[in-house]
């Protein structure tokens, strides 16, 4: 084309390019839950950009927020059209292909190993998945503030971009035709694509009409029909017999009618738009919640979310929610903790999609969580930096956080390993089979993230703390918490032990253990870095005190014993005091801690362990 702008893949797109165009993946039907997982983005973008300026729907056929799907058999197309956002030229140029999302290389590194090219969307680079199916595509798209453009490309590390004068004007929003390849032609068949959109997309707040072929009879005239001579001699045929006599005077007036079959089109609808959220939770099956997740998670795996959460809640603020603990923590969870804006919940206001960048609806250290609220409270009609304010946030929040630690505490409480009872119901064998190992698993994915909890909010520290778990001097090899570990501790215990360091196997010969072994005390081992830091914010649980065994102030019970020793070796740990001077100790002391070794040098109460600076020395260098 003359006007044609010619562009090239940005190299990591190119690259992701290659794989999926020679990708023997068997599954190729997801490149249509993509497509159409787009057009719904677009359609909530306009949708949330019109409840503060009405005009920008424009009316007539522009204002039906809808997706469609079109087939063309002889030219081999196949094209699915929203009438949402719509892409300016510049949008195109970005979006498509010039600049590489943060996920791309992430999800080529993926691909080149075990990648399942399912996870597609996750990496925020499902647009390319119609590579799978096509040998050149066309993006044909129109933004309220720019004119109609097409983006083409036949994957060969270049698009071309021209303004459209040729097309139909789409008035507002995209169409994606899919010249499909040879071996694709399955998805020209109408019953493809319904079972396909059936499958995948059950769950899009929008319809999904598709232009179905349907057989009819329709009536024709006779005479219209059949112009050849014979034709008087064959109508009166049909309308011999008795009657004849008697309607002869119709047939003058009306002429003779005759049914045959044709084809005619029509906008099917796909999709009952039905929001899941608002359907009464005991209605709901397991099925469609974890059909749900996978549609809201864009996650298209055989996993189950390990558990959910669906409810109403009322009272000054009402909200309803779904809450979802995923399988698998997503590959970037802990990169930058801190500094990106990671909510994955996405926010309604009456049944309108609002946002899925709303930071304030759950704290960081939940941000592996993913669901939705939708909110009667909230105002429709303000710009999101306003409704960032409303006061109806905090208490949302707080709910949020409040359901969300119940939910993960019930992983545990139904998890058969978790429970110490060996009394089992029998009729529930099935069941617990299936929550055998659960918290385990979450606690693999995500216990990190709880730990980080336990440091950032204080407010929910015991909650998060019941959630803990670790392995300990007792525990042998398994996952132990900080309740079993008090329901073990030995009387007169009052403080919770535990040690820091870099493995289980270096701790456990410490010589700091020594003492505690001997006299059956459990100690709990905290081997990951984030633990040091933990411990810092952890200073009780139930009442009692934490404490490092590592540390100074370690308490056996009563201890008569140390006191005599204390007096009779006065003069030895003065010298000893004296001889290594104040610029390497604060004190020398009698241990109640070793019993090979002969001493230890123990952190101060407020110091850093011993670990800790390691932990830290290994973050300078
Ligand atoms: P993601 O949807 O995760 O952002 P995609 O690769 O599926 O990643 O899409 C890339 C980008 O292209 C989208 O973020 C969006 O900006 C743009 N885009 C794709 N399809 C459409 C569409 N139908 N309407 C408007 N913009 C679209
Ligand atoms: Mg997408």
């Amino acid at each position: 084309r003359s006007n044609a702008e010619k562009f090239e893949f940005q190299a990591e797109v190119s690259r992701l390019m290659d794989i999926i165009i020679n990708s023997l993946y068997s599954n190729k039907d997801i490149f249509l839950r993509e497509l159409i997982s787009n057009a719904s983005d677009a359609l909530d973008k306009i949708r949330f950009l019109s409840l503060t300026d009405k005009e920008i729907l424009g009316n007539g056929d522009n204002a039906k927020l809808e997706i469609q799907i079109k087939l063309d058999k002889e030219k081999k197309i196949l094209s699915i059209r929203d009438r949402g956002i719509g892409m300016t030229k510049e949008d195109l140029i970005k979006n498509l292909g010039t600049i590489a999302k943060s996920g791309t290389s992430a999800f080529v590194e993926k691909m080149q190993t075990s990648g399942d090219i399912n996870l597609i969307g996750q990496f925020g680079v499902g647009f390319y998945s119609v590579y799978l199916v096509a040998d050149y595509v066309e993006v044909i798209s129109k933004h309220n503030d720019d004119k109609q453009y097409v983006w083409e490309s036949k994957a060969d590390g270049a698009f071309a971009i021209s303004e459209d004068t040729w097309n139909e004007p789409l008035g507002r929003g995209t169409e994606i035709r899919l010249h499909l390849r040879e071996e694709a032609g399955e998805y020209l068949e109408e019953f493809k694509l319904k079972e396909l959109v059936k499958k995948y997309s059950e769950f899009i707040n929008f319809p999904i009409y598709i232009w179905a072929s349907k057989e009819v009879d329709v009536e024709v005239p006779a005479d219209e029909e059949e112009e050849e001579p014979s034709s008087e001699s064959s109508s009166s045929e049909e309308v011999s017999g008795d009657e004849d006599a008697e309607k002869s005077e119709d047939e003058e007036q009306k002429p003779k009618k005759k049914t045959v079959k044709e084809t005619t089109y029509e906008w099917e609808l796909l999709n009952d738009v039905k929001a899941v959220w608002l359907r009464n939770p005991k209605e709901v099956s397991d099925e469609e919640y974890i059909k749900f997740y996978h549609s809201l998670a864009k996650e298209f795996s055989d996993e189950k979310p390990l558990a959910w959460s669906h409810f109403t809640a009322e009272g000054d603020v009402e909200f309803k929610a779904i809450l979802f603990v995923p399988p698998k923590a997503p590959h970037n969870l802990y990169e930058s903790y801190y500094n990106a804006n990671k909510s994955s919940l996405k926010l309604y206001v009456r049944r309108v999609f609002i946002s899925d960048e709303f930071d304030e609806l759950l704290p960081k250290y939940l941000s592996f969580l993913k669901g939705l609220v939708d909110s009667d409270n909230l105002p429709l009609n303000v710009s999101r930096e306003m409704l960032q304010q409303h006061s109806s946030l905090k208490t949302i929040k707080k709910k949020l956080i409040r359901k969300a630690l119940d939910m993960i505490r019930r992983i545990a409480e139904e998890d058969p390993d978790e429970s110490s009872d060996t009394e089992k119901k029998d009729g529930k064998a099935l069941e617990e089979d299936q929550k055998k190992g659960q918290y385990t698993k979450f606690w693999n994915e995500f216990g990190k993230s709880i730990k980080l909890g336990i440091i950032e909010d204080a407010a929910n520290r015991n909650r998060l703390a019941k959630l803990l778990r670790f392995e300990s001097t007792k525990s042998e090899g398994k996952l132990t918490s900080l309740d079993q570990y008090i329901s073990r501790m030995k009387s007169g215990q009052k403080d919770i032990f535990y040690i820091t360091g870099s493995s289980k196997e270096q701790l456990e010969k410490s010589p700091f253990l020594e003492r505690l072994k001997k006299k059956n005390y459990e100690v709990i081992l905290f081997t990951d870095p984030v633990d040091e830091y933990l411990m810092q914010y952890l200073m009780d649980y139930e009442d009692k005190k934490f404490q490092n065994v590592s540390k100074e102030g370690l308490k056996l019970g009563k201890d008569t014993k140390n006191k005599e020793l204390k007096e009779s070796f006065k003069d030895l740990t003065k010298w000893w005091k004296k001889a290594l001077s104040s610029e390497n100790v604060d004190d020398v002391k009698i241990s109640n801690r070793l019993d090979n070794t002969p001493c230890v040098v123990v952190t101060s109460k407020y110091g850093w362990s011993a670990n800790m600076e390691r932990i830290m020395q290994s973050q300078t260098l």
